[in-house]
């Protein structure tokens, strides 16, 4: 038997399969996906099994391979598949792609360790680092240990001399969570006589076989240990000693981590769908049912059930025997969603997400594998559950930025999702309000089948927004945070004990330290970025990488004593809240606030239990919200996020917008809106002001247009950065240049730059970046291959390059 094996080592070199024999011993327990441990050169490495075969057209000798990881594939063949097709549309290195698709758990690592042939002249070579390597009994060293102490040079030494040897060992982390369970070895008669025999003595260890006898025959079968210790009232070390005497045994048994065990579940049945709910269903129903491959946009403004709708698509799925995966853009931001779908489905659903530990996920994992779950709930890497029959996928908010992963390998969900529905000849639903524009136009072009929902839930209009001009504001008023009109409402609310939810927009916006003297800002010493002022530990902190600092006392240019923070953080907001309506009850929602597990769905809960009056919060607030009680939305700066030097700001503010003042007017009660802006003319407020998607579509769509981008034109940024500032400019213009050269002629390729990145230098790194846009993908594909194949010999100069396709972050 012959394998095929992707090794795992990220370079151009290695980005193919290798073949290799498999003795006979493995050959039962290969299959296709699992890991195997391969002689490569000098090293052990680990690598996938993407193929097996019984012949090989290497003609050398083909070598064995020499360990077997897993017994249990959690790749199976489409993703396999999946992984070749991936690789080659990304430009990333296939291994890179497996690694992506596995559940964290099983990320391979090594342990890189010195073995020491021969003890006595290692030891003669170092003997005047001694007392530092404390060598006792061992014969081997952890490569940075050793490292540490010994010279490189010395080092190099002793492996020419065969004194020591590297080996890669590979450290397999797989640990299944196990908890100890106790089995009792005698029969009940024998039990009963000695807790006869035992009389007065041992009364602890009695008062544990009398617990076993007044429960026979139920406790016969192996219970978990600490529950027996907890009901019979005796300690740990009671058990110990019973089971020291023979008379019980210890089990070691794997559980499942139940990662929703604490919540509480209520069920619910499907309700009846409204009309335009159920030709959304039905249309979508029968592509399940006729196993057609077709891509539906479900555009339902907020409130108008598309949740429901995909409840009874998933279980129209399931009961035909089929699996389902719901992507959601981020889960602990919408724990609604997920409630709402553990609700409808008692069993078989996995919840996939980043605050889940890693075993905890692992364990979801291994579920999916065996077939225990066929729902799958989750973020953007749910989107490679190795579901075998797949019968729908659903995207939800399909137009978040959170699907596409933003380094390697920066895959967008939708594109796997449209791979994987194509593979299972099933129908991929993307739903939104808000969809993206790439989205929507390929609806109009009849790529995909539209479904719209224009009506709400509980039949009310959309709430009415209104537009308030800051820029009238900002010379009368001392604190301008908030416009007369807000207040006023606000204040109407708290008065009818309605509920208020107010956006402060984060995106492109943050405080800084400025010297009122002489104008300087506080920088990031690595990053040409100003530092951000975060008030509730008191710190100047850099956004982009990890560096802190004190607030100075004096100004590092002036030495003015004159530091003053600008900006509006939530904190600050809060305070203002607090002064305008000192008994009003504010929830704050942010980063800080939500930086402990739990808390997000604690502050909601808090709320839905109308414990707090104002919910006060940055883009986490705006999704998926439900709450019946919320009568006014207030939007606090909306312009902010337009400025941002990307293409798609005036997209992303628009959803923003629309996103939150959706959350208003969804129950029984009216709901109204307040957007305060420096920018009251500007098409994006107009638009969010009518609640008109269609047409902010269309007006982008003209924009996009003129302007070459996207949804017209591909786009693909090469960027390259490096700590040397003019090796990496010379990088980019050498690429450039390359492209130039073979394409100079071609009107349907368009190359923007080299320019600075928007941030021009990050933790130290300086960044260029190249955009290409351009027509047909062929145009770039072998350039764009060669840059790939060279990156490798680029990162041994210090300089990182890379290839995104179809950018959404811009730094
Ligand atoms: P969306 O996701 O489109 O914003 P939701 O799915 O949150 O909308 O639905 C809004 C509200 O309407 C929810 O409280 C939901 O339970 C309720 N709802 C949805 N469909 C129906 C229906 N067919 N009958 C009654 N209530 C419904
Ligand atoms: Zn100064
Ligand atoms: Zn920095």
């Amino acid at each position: 038997m012959i394998v095929q094996v992707i090794v795992d080592i990220p370079a151009a070199q290695v980005n193919r399969t290798f073949d290799y024999q498999v003795p006979a011993k493995w050959q039962s327990i290969i299959q296709l996906g699992i890991r195997v441990q391969v002689p490569f050169g000098r090293r052990q490495l680990l690598g996938f099994v993407v193929g097996m075969d019984d012949t090989t057209l290497f003609s050398g000798e083909l070598k064995e391979i020499t360990g077997v990881l897993d017994y249990v594939s959690f790749l199976n063949p489409e993703l396999i598949e999946l992984s070749e097709y991936l690789a080659g549309n990304l430009h990333a290195f296939r291994i890179s792609v497996l690694q992506a698709m596995l559940p964290n758990m099983l990320k391979v690592k090594y342990e890189n360790i010195f073995i020491i042939n021969d003890l006595q002249k290692f030891q003669t070579m170092t003997l005047e680092f001694a007392e530092q390597l404390m060598y006792g009994p061992e014969i081997e060293f952890q490569k940075l240990t050793l490292e540490a102490i010994l010279p490189g040079q010395l080092i190099k030494e002793m492996i020419q001399a065969e004194v020591i040897e590297l080996e890669y060992r590979v450290l397999n982390q797989t640990t299944h969570k196990k908890i100890p369970y106790l089995k009792p070895l005698l029969n009940f008669e024998d039990m009963q006589a000695i807790v006869e025999k035992q009389g007065k003595r041992s009364p602890k260890q009695v008062q544990l076989l009398t617990y076993y006898l007044a429960n026979y025959p139920l406790m016969w079968e192996e219970a978990p240990l600490n529950e027996v210790a907890k009901r019979s009232g005796v300690s740990t070390a009671t058990i110990k000693s019973v089971i020291d005497k023979g008379w019980f045994e210890r089990q070691e048994r794997q559980v499942y981590r139940d990662p929703l065990a604490n919540q509480e579940r209520h069920s619910t049945t499907a309700r009846a769908l409204l009309p335009e709910q159920a030709i959304a269903f039905n249309a979508v129903k029968d592509a399940i049912t006729a196993e057609r491959n077709e891509t539906f946009l479900l555009e339902g403004v907020t409130g108008s059930g598309k949740t429901e709708v995909y409840l009874q698509l998933m279980a129209h799925a399931r009961q035909r025997g089929e699996a389902a995966i719901l992507l959601v853009p981020e889960i602990s931001l919408t724990p609604q969603m997920v409630a709402r779908v553990t609700e409808r489905f008692s069993t078989g659903v996995a919840v996939l997400h980043s605050g889940l530990s890693t075993s905890e996920k692992y364990d979801e994992w291994r579920r999916i594998i065996k077939g225990e779950a066929t729902i799958v709930v989750g973020a953007r890497s749910s989107v490679f559950a190795p579901l075998d029959k797949l019968g729908l996928i659903i995207i939800d908010e399909e137009h978040e930025t959170t699907y596409k992963q933003a380094d390697n390998p920066r895959y967008h969900a939708r594109d796997v999702a449209l791979w994987r529905c194509q593979y299972h000849q099933c129908p991929l639903v993307l739903g939104s309000a808000t969809p993206s524009l790439e989205t929507r136009s390929r609806a109009e072009v009849g790529r995909y089948t539209l479904l719209k929902m224009e009506a709400r839930v509980n039949q009310a209009p959309l709430p009415p927004v209104e537009i308030i001009d800051m820029t009238q504001m900002a010379v009368r008023e001392t604190s301008n945070e908030f416009s007369p009109l807000l207040k006023e409402k606000i204040r109407d609310r708290l008065e009818k004990k309605e509920q208020i939810v107010l956006l402060l927009n984060r995106r492109g916006y943050a405080s800084y330290l400025l010297c009122r003297e002489c104008g300087y800002v506080l920088e990031c010493p690595r990053c040409d970025i100003s530092l951000t002022y975060h008030k509730h530990d008191h710190k100047m902190k850099c956004h982009y990488c990890d560096f802190q600092q004190n607030i100075p006392r004096n100004c590092p240019q002036c030495q003015s004593t004159h530091l003053r923070t600008f900006g509006l953080g939530t904190q600050k907001v809060a305070e203002t809240l607090e002064e305008l309506y000192p008994d009003a009850r504010v929830i704050r929602m942010d980063n800080d606030t939500t930086r402990r597990k739990g808390q997000h769905e604690k502050l909601l809960k808090q709320f839905a239990e109308e414990k707090a009056d104002i919910l006060l919060g940055t883009q986490m607030i705006a999704k998926g919200l439900d709450f019946e009680k919320v009568t006014l939305v207030g939007v606090i700066n909306a312009d902010t996020s337009l400025n941002l030097p990307d293409f798609r700001a005036g997209e992303k503010t628009f959803q923003l917008l629309t996103q939150v003042a959706g959350r208003t007017g969804r129950g029984r009660f009216a709901g109204e809106v307040l957007i305060q802006t420096y920018n009251p003319e500007h098409y994006v407020m107009q638009f969010a002001k009518q609640h008109d998607y269609e047409k902010f579509f269309y007006y982008e769509m003209k924009r996009r247009h003129i302007g070459n981008y996207p949804p017209y034109f591909y786009t693909t940024l090469i960027s390259v950065s490096s700590k040397n500032l003019a090796n990496a400019q010379e990088k980019i213009y050498e690429i450039k240049a390359n492209i130039y050269n073979q394409q100079s002629s071609n009107s349907d390729l368009l190359i923007l730059g080299p320019s600075k990145g928007p941030v021009a230098r990050i933790n130290e790194y300086y960044h260029f970046q190249l955009m290409l846009k351009y027509k047909n993908k062929k145009l770039v594909q072998s350039q764009l291959n060669e840059i790939l194949t060279a990156s490798q010999q680029d990162l041994q100069q210090g300089l990182r390059v890379s290839i995104d396709h179809e950018p959404l972050y811009f730094i």
